[in-house]
This record gives structure tokens, sequence and C-alpha cells, in this order.
């Protein structure tokens, strides 16, 4: 038998008793509690799951306290920071319970018989959809709460009638647990079965694989990085039978600026920049890690006050020693590719300070290295000639949640041409404010063209996140009774 350890994050000193490791009996037997679950939960109705959901939500708002601090104490977030996203969480939670007691999982197409011959004449039809299954959920070590074990991803599936079993995160592997825990006394106090929401633990990378690898697994939900998530989209689809699998992962999130858009913003604008950079010790997939800027008087003095704007954060602590060092390789790797620091005081401690570079297009177009995400408080500057050779970049780029677009208010040829540019790699553009923040809300599209997600169809935060666990039906001539259910699977 293994075991696990947790870390305190601002010490490095292992937090509690070691954990045992997950047996592959164990990932097993989670997997099969899961599909016997879903034998009921896949035509539970709405209200039963919305019942589910605020009780999930109960839980933690219960326990806030406590979890708030264990949360910190492993991630070394802060108090602030990890009581908005809990908050976030609750609403997520509460959200889809309002959706599916209004019928969210349920809708349908009716489409009655047209008398004639084909093509116009068909027979009726109703276009349904179903549950997918169990659902295989990797969190992210940068939301706790979030994108952890009742964070979005459990949220939507429980939502849409499928049950899940969580891989937990060693990076807060003491909070999974007891999220876990009150997550098994919601369900024992609604009388449903434990299966529902199966967590399992593992060091390395053997467990998260033999989840996506057991038969009885229907998807996979991951959010975390590009290379992990390619691992287990490879392990997908080599199954016997592929799943989907729906992988959040990392991006560089440009932000395009016009210079006079840079000059008219000045100082506040460099400020909030600077915070966004640094916002979380930088640790958000929603990151600004690359800045497009056009040569010119304005932009560089804009730079200048970045520059001074980011040398005054003070990052706190990363979440894990391992992604600590990965920041320094990251950040020596850009350099080692012909990137000039602007902003670069390496320091042997858990806390990074800021790194700011800069390179011209050309370099940056050749060179792959310049455009993987790293990890943390740093920004690489590309300077461009023109708008074609943004455009260059941004297609270089090739997908990303976001890409930022400052200064295209007016209707011109070239801001169409941004514009297009900036839609044909991202999930998300935004004209104004910064990328850091995900509005929970029905518009939203988190998932951008690879490497930021392996299915940019599909959202994984917002109303639409639902989608990913339902599967379409086409009922033809059916029984009067199951068109009676409207949408609802029997
Ligand atoms: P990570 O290292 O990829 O870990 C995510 C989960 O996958 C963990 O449970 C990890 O196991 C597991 N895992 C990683 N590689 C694996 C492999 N080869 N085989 C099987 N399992 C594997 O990511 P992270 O460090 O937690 O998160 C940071 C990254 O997530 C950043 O790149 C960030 O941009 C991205 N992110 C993306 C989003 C989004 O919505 N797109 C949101 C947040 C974060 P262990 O627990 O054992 O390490």
């Amino acid at each position: 038998m293994s075991f696990l350890h947790s870390y305190d994050a601002r010490t490095g000193q292992t937090l509690g008793a070691p954990i045992a490791a997950s047996s592959q009996a164990e990932v097993d037997a989670a997997v099969q509690a899961a599909h016997a679950a879903f034998a009921d939960w896949q035509h539970s109705d709405g209200p039963r799951r919305a019942a589910l959901l605020e009780a999930l939500a109960g839980q933690l708002e219960a326990q806030r306290a406590e979890l708030v601090a264990l949360a910190d104490q492993e991630t070394g977030l802060g108090a602030g920071r990890l009581n908005g996203e809990l908050d976030r969480t609750c609403f997520q939670l509460r959200r889809f319970a309002q959706g599916v007691s209004q019928g969210s999982a349920f809708a349908f197409t009716d489409d009655p018989a047209v008398p004639g011959a084909p093509p116009q004449g068909h027979p009726a039809m109703m276009r349904v959809r179903v549950p997918l299954g169990p659902v295989a959920m990797f969190s992210a070590s940068n939301f706790p709460f979030a994108f952890s074990v009742l964070g979005g991803d459990t949220a939507s599936a429980l939502a849409a009638g499928c049950p899940v079993v969580v891989k937990a995160h060693s990076g807060h592997l003491q909070l999974s647990l007891r999220v876990h825990a009150l997550a098994l006394q919601a369900l024992a106090s609604l009388g449903l079965p434990a299966g529902l929401i199966g967590l399992v633990r593992g060091a390395g990378n053997e467990i998260g694989r033999a989840l996506v690898e057991h038969p009885l697994i229907a998807a996979g939900a991951f959010t975390g990085s590009t290379r992990g998530g390619a691992a287990l989209l490879a392990a997908a689809r080599q199954r016997a039978r592929p799943i989907p699998f729906y992988g959040e992962l990392g991006s560089i999130n440009p932000v395009v600026a016009t210079p006079e858009y840079l000059q008219a913003g000045g100082e506040a604008l460099a400020q909030t920049l600077a915070a966004s950079i640094s916002l979380g010790c930088g640790q958000f997939c929603t990151n600004p890690g690359l800045l497009v800027f056009q040569r010119d008087p304005a932009s560089s003095t804009f730079v200048a006050r970045l520059q001074a704007a980011l040398a005054a954060q003070q990052p706190h602590v990363m979440l894990t020693r391992g992604m600590r060092e990965a920041l320094d390789r990251g950040t020596e790797a850009q350099l080692a590719a012909g990137a000039r620091a602007l902003l670069h005081e390496p320091v042997d401690s858990l806390n990074p300070r800021p790194f700011l570079a800069e390179v011209d297009a050309p370099r940056f177009l050749a060179s792959e290295t310049l455009r993987e995400e790293v990890f943390g408080p740093a920004s690489l500057i590309v300077w461009t000639d023109s708008v074609a050779q943004t455009l260059e970049v941004l297609r270089a780029v090739g997908g990303s949640l976001t890409v930022t677009l400052w200064g295209v208010e007016t209707d011109t040829p070239d801001h169409r041409r941004l514009v297009r540019g900036a839609m044909a790699i991202a999930g998300r553009v935004l004209f104004a404010g910064v990328p850091t923040g995900v509005a929970v809300t029905a518009a939203q599209q988190h998932g951008g063209p690879w490497p930021s997600s392996s299915e940019p169809m599909t959202t994984s935060v917002g109303d639409a996140a639902l989608d990913r666990f339902l599967r379409p039906v086409a009922l033809q001539d059916m029984p009067a009774w199951l068109t009676a259910r409207q949408g609802q699977p029997c």
C-alpha cells in the first residue's frame, strides 16, 4: 500500500497523517458504485437533482470556516480569495439547481409528423437527451473549491443526471477528503446512494489513468495542465470504446492593445494589468501571459509604467514547491529562447517575484517555447510592426481561453481583422477589463481551441456546461407515453 502526504503551502511541512492511496480495487469499487447509482439518477426529476445540489452548497457554507482554513493551509491562497471561491462554488451549485428544476437537462425538440413524400414529409420525431453515465473528474490545483470535488464539473454532471468519481488533487488532499465527507453526509440526508459522488486518491498518474480507462466510465472532465490533459485524452481515445474527454487546459491569453488605448489608459491601466498578472500569484488559467503591442512611443511609455507597477507587486507563495520550480524553469526557458528580461529578480523562496520580458514578433513566431504557458506571475511582451504581424502572432498562439482586444471601438477594416483573428483562436474575447475572472452565467464560454481545451465546442463554466454530459437521441414515431415525458429520460 502506498501513502500520500498533504503539505502546508507556506512551510512545505507535511500536514496531518499520511493518507493511503486508492488501490486499483478501490477505483473499481468507486466506479461500480457510480454505475449502480446511475441506474436511478439518470431518470431522476429536476426537483430531486436540485435538492442534492442545494444540499451540497449548504454543507460547504455550514462548514465554511473550517474548510477555508484547511484550504488556506494547503494552497496558501489566502482567506479572502478562498471565501470568494467558496461563494462562487455555492453559486454554481445553486445555479445548476435552479436550471435543472426549470428543466434545463430535459430540453427537447419536438418535430411533429408532416404528411407526404420525403424529403418534405417525415415521421414524428422528438430529439431528447440522455445522460452519458459515470464521469471521471479531475480537479485543478489552483481552484480547491470551484474546480474540485464539488466544483463546476461535479455540479453540471449531477444536474445532467451523471454520477461522478473524483480524482482528488494531490495539492489539496485533506480538503478534498473533508469536502467529500460532507458530500456523503448530504447524500445520506437525502437517502441517495454514496456512489453518486465517489472519490479516489493516488500518487503519480496510475490512478487517474485507471479511472479514465475503466470500462464503466462514460466521460472524463479535466481541469489542469495541457500536458496532463493530453496524456489522459490519449488514454480516453485509446480505450476499446473511446469516450468524450473534456479537458480544460493551460492558456496564455494574449492581450492585444493599440498604442492609443495604452496612452489613454495610462497609469491606471498599467496598475490594472499588473494586478491581473500577479493575481493569485499568477496561478490562473486566464492569466494574461502574452502582451501583443505595436511599436510606438506610447506603447513604450506604457510598458515602463507596467514594469514599475509589476515591480511593486508582492505575490504570495505558489501552490506547491513543484509549481514554484516550474515557474523558474519557464522563465529561464523564455530567456534562453531569446526573450529580454525587463523584470527578473530570481529569489530562493516559495514567494516568486513577478517576471516581465519582451521579444520581437519574428523571434516569437519562430519559437514554440515562447508560446508555452508559464504558470505564475509572468508575462511576455511581443512587439509587432503592423496589424498583419499582430494577426500572425495570434495565429501562432493557435488556441487560448481568452483574447483581450483593447482599442477596437470603431468599425474599421483593421479592427474587423483583429476581431476575426481573436475569435479564430479564443473561447472568449474581451474588449475591456482583464481576462482573470470568469463569470458564471448563461453566455459564458470557457474553452478555446487546442492547447487551451480538448473540446472547444463545449464550456466548463456557465449554464451550457451541462450539455457536455448529455447525448442527443432522436425518438421516431414514439408512443404517446414517451412523448408525454417531455424530454425526461425514462
Ligand atoms: P495538473 O498537474 O495537470 O493536474 C491536474 C490533475 O490531473 C491532477 O489530479 C493530477 O494528478 C492529474 N494528472 C496530471 N497529469 C497526469 C497524467 N499524465 N496522468 C494522469 N493524471 C494526471 O494541473 P494543475 O497543476 O493542477 O493545474 C495547473 C494547470 O491547470 C495550469 O496549466 C492552468 O492553466 C490549468 N488550469 C486550467 C483551467 C481551465 O479552465 N482551462 C483552470 C484552472 C487551471 P496529481 O494530483 O497526482 O498531480
